[in-house]
Order: C-alpha cells, then structure tokens, then sequence
C-alpha cells in the first residue's frame, strides 16, 4: 500500500514536472483514485474543471472544523483531465452517537463534505443505531473524486465524481464490527434491509441524485449520492 501511494505520488509529481499550468497546484496534487490505470483510460478526453470561491472554501473549512468533523484541508487536488478547487479529504464525522469514520478519505468539494457530514450526522448515525442497537462507526466509502465520465462511457458528460460532488457507498460498520452491505443479501444482522432502505430514502433529502440496487446494472453493490442541479432549480431530484 504504501509503495503504491509512494507511486502516485511520483506519477503525480512527474505529470506536474511536463505540465506547467498545472504547476501550481503541486503541492497538493496526490491523485485519490486508486486505479490511476483504469482513470487515464477513462478519462481520456474528459476535462473538468469544479471549485468554490477562496471565501466559500474558508466559511466552508470553518464550519467544519466547528462541527467537529475530521478532514484535510487540501484545497487543491488533481487527477489527469480533472481538478478540484476547494477540495477536502474527508477523514470522520462526529456524531451525537461518536465519531463515524468515513474509510479511505475520499477527497471531495468541501460543499458536498458539509452536506455528506449533514447527512451522516442526522440521518446515518441515528438511523443505524435506532434499526441495530448499535452505533454507526464507519462507511466504506469507494471513490468520491474520480476523473470519470458518467457511466463511465468515453466521450460522455463528466460524472459529479469528475467535479467531487458525489459519493459511492458500499457497506455500513457497526460498532461490534459487522458490516451492512448495500448490496442485496441475506444479511445475519436484523433488519438490515431495512435500514439501507430507510437510508436511502432519506438520502433524497439531502442529495439531488440517489441511486443503487435496482436502478440501472452499475449501481448493484453500492448507494451512489451527488449533488447535481438537475433543472433549473437544485430542487429536482432524481430518487432511484
Ligand atoms: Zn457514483
């Protein structure tokens, strides 16, 4: 593992080296995909360009921080053809129930950490506990920034991966350390249908597309929430 993020790091230092324009955002610029090979592929062709206002980063970094929530604030984070502005890697959300990690530290828009901390705080700690009796300590998270196209198909819009608004779940720790999958399964733990039932649904509060089992074949084993504007208003939702 860490020979692999030694390699990223370099593959990240050298495109930087023959990219000047890029050059400064080095400092930061740590690729978070974790399959730099399959991102190059799929993003060939795919440019996108998401950030915040320098002020809407710092309100945002501050009202973090109050809320106690575990981050980097990195600011600044680049993947070939894509780079965030206003980026943070979200470490752990503090909860009325405890802290819940989030694994892996996705790097996101720190607007969509401010809403996916919102979301965990209120509705994922809670839930969980009230559904298993046991406290919500981690989500596996899979990527959250990704330089992708929607569906991954080439040549198509960039997915609200592209610009780090968006999230993929696959699976809910407990604090006795058994995982809830989002994928659907004849799970051990009581309940546990219903609680990523009821956590999806709430999701449509908060994000503007919520997909997963039984929306389209590529979200089978994972809840994917982004906070895409859809119409004309972010009111819009597209609740799968
Ligand atoms: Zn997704």
């Amino acid at each position: 593992m860490k020979r692999l993020a030694l390699l990223l790091e370099l593959s990240a230092t050298v495109a930087l080296l023959i990219s000047p324009s890029t050059a400064s955002a080095a400092s930061d610029a740590v690729p978070a995909h974790k399959e730099p090979a399959a991102t190059a592929k799929d993003a060939k062709g795919l440019v996108s360009v998401s950030s915040m206002s320098a002020s809407d980063y710092d309100a945002c970094v501050a009202d973090l921080t109050s809320k106690g929530i575990v981050f980097e604030p990195v600011r600044e984070v680049w993947e070939e053809g894509c780079q965030l502005s206003g980026a943070i890697k979200l470490a752990a959300v503090a909860t009325p129930f405890g802290n819940v990690s989030i694994a892996g530290k996705p790097a996101m828009l720190c607007s969509f950490g401010r809403l996916f901390s919102n979301w965990v705080r209120d509705v994922g700690a809670p839930l969980t506990l009230a559904y298993t009796g046991q406290k919500l300590t981690e989500i596996e998270a899979g990527q959250a920034f990704s330089c992708r196209a929607r569906y991954d198909k080439p040549g198509a819009v960039p997915s609200e991966h592209a610009k780090g608004n968006a999230i993929d779940i696959a699976s809910f720790v407990l604090a006795d350390n058994r995982r809830i999958l989002v994928k659907r399964q004849d799970s051990q733990i009581p309940l546990a249908a219903d609680l990523v039932h009821a956590l999806r649904m709430t999701a449509c509060g908060y994000f503007t597309t919520v997909l997963g089992p039984g929306s389209d074949p590529a979200h089978e084993e994972h809840l994917h929430f982004d906070a895409a504007v859809h119409g004309a208003t972010p009111n819009y939702r597209i609740c799968e």
